[in-house]
């Protein structure tokens, strides 16, 4: 294993849930950060409980290829070069097909899958030159099995696993490449369902009951950065231990 103290960690969606818990987390290993999301207030109010010269911000939309490279441009010229890619950003606006919410489908292709790759590709020529990178990218347990109202959200989450399978095989030898699937874990993520008829559905399941702490995933992902560059964690699903499905 390896400290992660100095390393450098590009991390998005780090407004709220696993991507700010992580932040903090780094950040009291050593590691410096750079952060991005759209909410320019909470970003803003983080970077200064962390202190300037360990955490950095951009607001940025991952599903504007622009704006995810301007964020990764915004950490090189400060840090000088990103050792790692946390691809967190995410939105889960569940609801049954048959409901038709078409501009949700289109908004979670473009968030969780387009996100994504916008990420790999803001930082991938980037790790290829200096020999070495790291990028954690974070699917879910809803990219394994698919419920009814996670048709498209269980879609873009076995396709960020696909992605991570394959740009693991492609770089294999240079960068060290993790796909992380939470069960469920208390976060602001529930707040992106419209869907009365999902809510009421979800309400009478238990998994809100049971959720974790964030920490519990930030945990997971540190696991994943303290890997020797020998060594790539592939694969990690964390579920809370009462969590059936
Ligand atoms: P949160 O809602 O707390 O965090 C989501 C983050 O993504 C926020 O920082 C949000 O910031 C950011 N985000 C959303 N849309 C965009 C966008 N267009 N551009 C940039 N940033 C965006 O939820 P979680 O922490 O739970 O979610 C993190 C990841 O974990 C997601 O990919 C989610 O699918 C996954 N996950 C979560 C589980 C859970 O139980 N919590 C279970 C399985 C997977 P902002 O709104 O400021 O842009």
């Amino acid at each position: 294993m390896r400290d992660i103290k100095d390393r450098v960690i590009l991390i998005t969606g780090a407004s709220s849930g696993f991507g700010m818990v992580t932040a903090k987390m780094c950040v009291d290993l050593g590691a410096k950060v750079i952060l991005g999301a759209r909410r320019q207030d909470r970003l803003e109010e983080l970077c200064a409980s962390l202190g300037s010269q360990n955490a950095i911000f951009k607001t940025s939309d991952v599903t504007n290829k622009k704006e995810v490279h301007d964020l990764a441009s915004h950490g090189i010229s400060t840090f000088g070069h990103i050792d790692a890619l946390v691809n967190n950003a995410g939105i889960m606006p569940l609801s049954l097909l048959e409901k038709g919410r078409t501009d949700e489908w289109d908004q979670m292709i473009d968030v969780n899958i387009k996100g994504v790759l916008y990420g790999i590709d803001a930082v991938y020529s980037h790790m290829l030159e200096r020999g070495n990178g790291q990028i954690i990218n974070v699917s879910s347990v809803a990219g394994k099995r698919v419920m009814p109202g996670s048709a498209v959200y269980s879609g873009t989450k076995f396709a960020v696993s696909a992605i991570s399978e394959g740009l693991r095989m492609e770089s294999a030898g240079k960068l060290q490449v993790t796909c992380i699937y939470p069960g469920a874990f208390q976060t602001e993520l529930g707040s992106s369902i419209k869907d009365e008829s999902m809510l009421e559905f979800l309400m009478k399941g238990n998994l809100a009951a049971v959720a974790q702490p964030a920490e519990r995933i930030a945990e997971a992902i540190i696991y994943a950065l303290q890997q020797d560059p020998g060594v790539a964690v592939n694969e990690i699903v964390v579920r809370p231990t009462a969590q059936g499905a």
